[in-house]
């Protein structure tokens, strides 16, 4: 049975960036560079004042009291048209140019008007020269790489997108998801179940952490353990780019889903991975002539599908949109009390993280196992325990992912 690491690198390989795309700005969040991005104007396109007050010369203003005659006034759009000369000052709005002579500016509530008949204003600071001033340039400059390719676009990257007066992006598609549930037990949520039966989680969870994700979904329900069915679901789940079944890949005389994905053709790249939950997991491929379909067999307990989710889908989802491949955030807490860990296999255990005094403390929930989902509703980390059973003391440090 191969491992964690070696089950991410193969579905990593077999995820490549689909198809690129050109998309209006607006349509562009959620997806990932194609193209580089380079700078087509000086940010600011010149020296601007980053408050509302007056334009001086610091040299002039060295010490605090010094009144200036007031030139002008200019505020954001307009231009000025007098130079600053020692003893006068500009009144100058929040992002207007800054007069030639000057350079520095003087926040309004630093300074006094002085009553009489010429317009007059005390400076009640000390200036320093360049105070307040963003200079041309001083954000990016012309020419410069401002995104690369494989950078992933959000509100942030929209408004600096607009800055630069680029209205349509390069990007890579983002793969279209299909979610198929298998098993004879499952009903819908909308449905009482009857004897041995039990609501259908899968299908919504794993709809919505492909949301999440950022990719087009469709929720193909709940398919029996039937090879006609199975074989009929399956291929109907095979015209997106990723198909995602839970349910059916373990040992039992109803866990027909590789079977049938190999009679529709699919290639097995490993089944059963060495980990807690998840054990079951299949994934494959079917050869298709632009792309390859990416298959991911998800364990039918849906905590084991949640992992295997997070651990593996979300990873080849980011590839195939585009990104390196990223998966959950990871950091470093300390346990709060003893964990008695029993299992064999590298484990991911809910657990609850809070800061307390600079650093991370991460307490064990006490669950229930891979059918409980109720205890992972508690849960904002997995933590990442070794194989081996053994007693992981309160103080001890553990990864944990972060949910
Ligand atoms: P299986 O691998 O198909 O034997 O499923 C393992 C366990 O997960 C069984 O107890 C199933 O009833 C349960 N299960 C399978 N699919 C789902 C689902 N979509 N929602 C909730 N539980 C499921
Ligand atoms: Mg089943």
């Amino acid at each position: 049975m191969i491992g964690v690491d070696e089950a991410l690198s193969l579905v990593l390989d077999r995820a490549r960036p689909g198809p690129q795309r050109t998309l209006p700005l607006r349509q562009a969040v959620g997806h990932v560079l194609a193209e580089d991005i380079a700078c087509s104007l000086d940010s600011p396109p010149y020296d601007k004042s980053l408050v509302d007050g007056y334009a001086v010369q610091s040299s002039d203003c060295a010490a605090a009291g010094r009144v200036l005659r007031v030139l002008e006034q200019v505020t954001a759009g307009r231009v000025p048209q007098q130079r600053v000369t020692a003893g006068t000052a500009t009144r100058i709005m929040t992002g207007a140019p800054i007069p030639g002579g000057a350079d520095a500016v003087v926040m309004i509530e630093r300074t006094a008007l002085v009553p009489g008949g010429e317009e007059a204003v005390r400076i009640e600071m000390p200036v320093r020269p360049d105070q307040n001033i963003m200079r041309r340039g001083e954000s990016m400059r012309v020419g410069q790489t401002v995104l690369r390719r494989g950078h992933a676009l959000r509100a942030i990257e929209t408004g600096l997108l607009a800055e630069l007066g680029v209205s349509a992006v390069h990007v890579f598609s983002r793969p279209t998801v299909a979610v198929l549930a298998t098993g004879d037990e499952l009903v819908s949520c909308h449905e009482i179940p009857a004897a041995g039966q039990i609501r259908n989680s899968n299908g919504p969870l794993l709809e919505q952490l492909v949301v999440a994700s950022g990719c087009p979904v469709r929720d193909l329900g709940v398919a029996r353990d039937t090879e006609p069915e199975l074989n009929q679901r399956i291929a109907e789940g095979l015209q997106d780019d990723v198909l995602l079944l839970s349910g059916g890949v373990s040992a039992g005389v109803l866990d027909l889903v590789p079977h049938v994905l190999k009679q529709r053709g699919a290639v097995e790249v490993f089944h059963q991975v060495q980990m807690r939950p998840g054990r079951p997991l299949w994934f494959g491929f079917v050869a298709g002539e632009g792309s390859d379909k990416l298959v991911f067999g998800l364990p039918g307990n849906p905590v084991s599908a949640l992992v295997c989710f997070h651990l593996f889908v979300r990873p080849g989802l980011a590839r195939l949109a585009g990104r390196a491949g990223e998966g959950l955030c990871r950091a470093t807490a300390v346990m709060t009390r003893d964990y008695q860990h029993r299992s064999d296999r590298p484990t991911w255990h809910p657990g609850r993280a809070h800061e307390q005094d600079g650093a991370w403390r991460v307490e064990p929930l006490d669950w229930r196992g891979s059918a409980d989902l109720r205890t992972l509703a508690d849960a904002n980390v997995l933590i990442q325990f070794a194989p081996g059973p053994r007693t992981i003391a309160a103080g001890q440090s553990v990864v944990v992912w972060l949910l």
